[in-house]
């Protein structure tokens, strides 16, 4: 089936602000597919339909697929291609807006996966949308631009390690898994592009207050140039401190140089006293 033809048929044009590039290149398809050990027993969350051709291939290995399609006028290219595959649902609204427990409780799974190949600046919303709704997901596996694959992977100690980082690797191991080209997308886009794998972290970091934590992280970053003397002055410094000297660290290295356990471990003492 060739999708270039069907979009012409039906006059779809291209919307930017959507971020439709769609990914044409087979192997690369198969790729993506590939990473999550998908099986008839999963669900799978599809945001960003766009014409279909990841989705093709998840519904093969699936025993369900959601799909989420904020443009309606793929409405009547994506009947047509998706005519055959009886177990994808298309939802075509923004993900954002949605209630996920509420959209796939007429399911039938044994583990949840999620598949994206979305713009930059939702794909952190959608991630923390999972999180904040309690949804049990097993695998995320999105592409984004490759800047972003970098920060969401980023170690500490390099520019693109940031609370974000900090926030996501808290709940998932983060991978890295390949490089795209620009070339296999059609329109071709501006930037290349990298997958990217979280996987349900097995064994999470003991917190005391995960709320505490997330403020904590999020306070030391405030101003990245600045010093956690700087960031953290409505902290117990003296604390602070004599936490990080255990790690051979002081208040005044900056927040790119704390490993997630280190912040663990201040958080969980912190908050042991309230
Ligand atoms: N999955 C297809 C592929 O790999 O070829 C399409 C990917 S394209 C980069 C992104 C798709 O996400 C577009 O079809 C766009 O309309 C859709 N999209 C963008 N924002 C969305 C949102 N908030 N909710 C649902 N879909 C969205």
């Amino acid at each position: 089936m060739d999708i270039k033809k069907i979009l012409k048929e039906n006059e779809f044009v291209f919307k930017k602000k959507y971020g439709q590039n769609f990914l044409l290149d087979q192997n690369i398809l198969n790729n993506i597919v590939n990473l999550g050990n998908i099986t008839k027993d999963t669900l799978v969350i599809e945001i960003g339909v766009g014409a279909a051709a990841l989705t093709k291939k998840i519904s093969e290995k699936a025993k369900q697929v959601l799909g989420y399609e904020i443009d309606l006028n793929l409405k009547k290219p994506l009947d047509k291609i998706l005519e055959e595959y009886k177990n994808v649902d298309v939802i075509y609204d923004d993900f954002l807006n949605r209630n996920i427990k509420e959209d796939i409780k007429k399911y039938q799974y044994k583990n949840i996966m999620v598949v994206a190949n979305l713009p930059y600046y939702i794909t952190t919303p959608i991630i923390t949308k999972f999180i904040d709704e309690k949804i049990n997901v097993e695998k995320i596996i999105v592409m984004v631009q490759k800047e972003v694959a970098d920060r969401f992977s980023a170690m500490p100690g390099t520019k693109n390690y940031n609370s974000l980082t900090i926030f996501l690797n808290y709940y998932f191991d983060v991978k890295k898994a390949f490089f795209v080209s620009r070339n296999v997308f059609y329109p071709k886009p501006n930037v290349d592009s990298a997958v990217v794998v979280f996987n349900k972290k097995q064994e999470k970091l003991k917190l005391n207050n995960e709320t505490h934590f997330f403020k904590l992280v999020k306070t030391a970053f405030t101003q990245k140039r600045k010093t956690l003397k700087n960031n953290l002055i409505d902290y117990d410094l003296n604390k602070v401190n004599n936490i990080l000297k255990t790690f051979n660290k002081d208040i005044n290295q900056r927040a790119e140089n704390i490993t997630i356990e280190e912040f663990v471990k201040i958080s969980n003492e912190l908050s042991k006293e309230k």
